[in-house]
């Protein structure tokens, strides 16, 4: 685990205070940290001063040593993990998404096409809303979460629904990424949504 002193300023009382900060997080040795990751509260401060909390996001970077996988806040550390996959992450949901990912064996492209996918699909009349990002939070049973941190609301996918698009893509040979249109992204996924249809049919 890294650490580095910091000076913070208390949301609560404006006074400035020194923290040590967690900046980096060494898989399998600070595995018990992972869940305040995931739940944020790994970004929360006390202040010395008014003993209040504090939420103060701070860049954080995964290495797993043993998986071969850093999830960098920090650009600047990809040169050093070659023999990884490696991925830059944006922000503390982002950080959260690709673990699940890596950690649960989903296909990457896949959770890309289906988070294009449904947030197309959502019709929001408030424009305000941040729709932004959409993370897979885990796997539960035959089901896989996916949030909308805005909207605190979980929609689940079927497990076969996810493997049934990552059959269509290998089957196409695609390679989807974040420059792919959402257009193609949501047909890709209609017609996975079709395929169950006609497997559900078969099967009654
Ligand atoms: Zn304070």
């Amino acid at each position: 685990m890294k650490k580095i002193l910091t000076v913070l300023e208390c949301k609560m009382c404006n006074k400035k205070y020194s923290s040590n900060i967690i900046v980096e997080l060494n898989l399998p040795d600070d595995k018990e940290y992972i869940s305040k990751v995931k739940d944020f509260s790994i970004y929360t401060s006390c202040c010395p001063l008014c003993k209040k909390d504090n939420f103060i996001y701070f860049p954080i970077n995964i290495i797993d040593e043993k998986r071969k996988f850093a999830l960098l806040s920090d650009k600047s550390l990809e040169k050093k993990y070659k023999d990884y996959k490696v991925r830059i992450v944006n922000n503390g949901m982002e950080l959260v998404e690709k673990y699940q990912i890596f950690t649960q064996h989903l296909d990457e492209q896949v959770i890309e096409t289906i988070n294009a996918t449904l947030l197309r699909n959502l019709k929001i009349e408030n424009k305000n809303i941040n729709l932004q990002y959409m993370y897979c939070s885990g796997k539960t049973n035959n089901k896989v979460n996916f949030s909308n941190p805005s909207l605190s609301d979980i929609i689940q996918i079927d497990y076969k629904a996810i493997l049934q698009l990552e059959k269509v893509l290998k089957d196409k040979n695609l390679l989807i990424d974040n420059n792919l249109l959402p257009k193609t992204k949501e047909l890709l996924y209609n017609m996975v949504e079709e395929r169950l249809r006609e497997d559900n049919t078969n099967e009654e």
